[in-house]
């Protein structure tokens, strides 16, 4: 499987990784998890995301390239991988497209997961992530059973940085401006599959699968 995880900030990309991760043994590449990491682990990289994560604008695409470049030379690559939330522009996009070719490879879909952005405000501002095991719970739709404690693990639940209000609008205009480019981009390589990201998560999961047996993937 080598496949782009589309869709605006909030619209269920992270969640649809992990479930295709646990049901088909294949790697999520999360390009916000791994400038997460630099962040936290204070790495130069890291210091020079952090401003634009921080305002809700997209960093640089050297380092996002070199990262993404870096981390598909990985063996645990071999098996598939899906990409969520990298490319984000034209620029990344086409160089992604060059980087697959150089390496012998290609992608075959990318699948848009389409929600109003009157949803994406509360789900983004009500995310809440398991700080011991990742697990993503909603504030509003889709709360944990005791408040901020995680259902899986008991870990302890906390909110992103960039998950407040004035940022989260900050990253839906960029999504427009800039990433929703490539829904058109991939429509015009044959390989744009939509799903409606409102459906329960399951529902969608099972939609995913179908879209992804029609690819023969
Ligand atoms: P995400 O977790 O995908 O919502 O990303 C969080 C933040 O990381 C974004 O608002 C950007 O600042 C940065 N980021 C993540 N992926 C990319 C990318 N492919 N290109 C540029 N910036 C990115």
């Amino acid at each position: 499987m080598r496949i782009v995880l589309l869709g605006a900030p909030g619209s269920g990309k992270g969640t649809q990784a992990k479930q295709l991760v646990d049901q088909y043994g294949v790697v999520q590449i999360s390009t916000g998890d791994l400038l997460r990491a630099a962040v936290r682990e204070g790495t130069p990289l890291g210091q020079a995301a952090k401003a634009a994560m921080d305002a809700g604008q997209l960093v640089s695409d050297d380092i996002v390239l070199g990262m993404i470049r870096e981390r598909l030379g990985q063996p645990d690559t071999a098996k598939g991988y899906i990409l969520d939330g990298f490319p984000r522009n034209l620029a990344q996009a086409a160089a992604l497209d060059a980087l697959l070719s150089d390496i012998g490879q290609s992608l075959q879909a990318a699948i848009l997961l389409d929600v109003p952005f009157m949803d994406l405000l509360r789900r983004l501002t009500g995310r809440q992530t398991c700080r011991s095991c990742g697990a993503l719970f909603n504030k509003y739709t889709h709360p944990s059973r005791e408040p901020g404690v995680c259902d899986a693990c008991g870990g302890e639940l906390f909110s992103r940085d960039d998950d407040n209000e004035k940022t989260v609008n900050h990253r839906l205009t960029v999504f427009t401006e800039q990433t929703a480019p490539l829904i058109e981009f991939y429509a015009a390589q044959g390989k744009l599959d939509r799903i409606d990201g409102t459906q329960p998560i399951a529902t969608i999961t099972a939609q995913f699968r179908s879209v992804l047996s029609q690819r023969g993937v």
